[in-house]
């Protein structure tokens, strides 16, 4: 198998109601653990990665990593460009082999994005590349950017329905109240604008920022149409948990073959409840 774009994935999760995990991958570990689970429990995946994780793994190495994971499971995967905002970045991981990609000029005023997605959505078109794109700013920390919350703002329905028509995109990252990284305090979703949005638009809808969200939330989302779920910050703390923990029971370890691995199986635990928060299991 090879990599794929996340096109068909999302569509038929729209058509039967449930979602696609996609969870942020950092390097070989992190992808096998994704992979592994996805198969055993013959859930759709998508393996995200944002910039500053494809300059810290190399896309060659990356993309290899992913290309091969695809194929020993005999497992179709999306390997997706997270929060990508330059056309030129884009296209060289696209020629590198990515079949999913995220435009996010959803820092620009209303025309200054759309024509940024047009741009990049004539370029993937040529690929047989899938397009995300987000209208409206969630809060939080991404890489290396902070967005206060007075910087974030709702996704307008009305201004989604325009947005989707003159962009041809794939699928369309909203912003209804998550947020990237920690929740300070319970999280609360905008669900009558998710159904406003809905409404308006019958392409696959993406919820970032899912990590902390309680699973009868996301859930509820994905029945309002939410086809994608992100999950990046989730997998962090129970890996990094776990390999701190083996550290302080085990202060001479210094076999990475050994502390990598209670840090992979946290992860995988984390994996296996997010696809059953996603309802994705079974659905290859
Ligand atoms: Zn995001």
């Amino acid at each position: 198998m090879y990599l794929i774009s996340s096109r068909q994935m999302l569509k038929k999760a729209l058509r039967e109601g449930y979602a696609v995990p996609a969870f942020n991958v950092h390097n070989l570990e992190t992808v096998q653990v994704v992979a592994e689970t996805a198969a055993r429990l013959a859930s759709p995946v998508i393996l995200a990665g944002t910039p500053a994780t494809f300059s810290y793994a190399g896309t060659d190495y990356l993309v290899s990593i992913c290309q091969e994971a695809a194929r020993r499971h005999n497992l179709p995967l999306a390997l997706h460009l997270d929060h990508h905002e330059e056309l030129e970045d884009i296209s060289h991981k696209v020629t590198a082999g990515v079949r999913s990609v995220m435009i996010d000029g959803s820092h620009l005023p209303f025309e200054e994005n759309i024509r940024k997605v047009i741009e990049v959505v004539r370029f993937c078109l040529r690929y047989d590349v899938s397009v995300e794109a987000e209208l409206g700013r969630l809060g939080g920390q991404e890489d290396d950017l902070n967005v206060s919350n007075t910087d974030s703002f709702f996704t307008d329905p009305l201004a989604a329905k325009a947005f989707v028509a003159r962009t041809g995109i794939d699928s369309l990252a909203v912003a209804i109240g998550s947020a990237h990284g920690l929740y300070h305090g319970e999280p609360h979703l905008d669900f009558e604008r998710l159904a406003a949005i809905r409404e308006q638009v019958d392409i696959p809808l993406v919820l970032h920022g899912a990590s902390g969200i309680p699973e009868a939330m996301v859930q509820q989302a994905i029945a309002l149409g939410v086809c994608k779920v992100n999950v990046a910050t989730d997998l962090k703390i129970a890996f990094a948990d776990a390999v701190k923990s083996y550290f302080i029971q085990h202060p001479d370890a210094n076999d990475p073959r050994k502390y990598i691995v209670p840090g992979k199986q946290a992860m995988q635990a984390v994996v296996e409840e997010k696809i059953q928060i996603c309802g994705s299991a079974g659905k290859l």
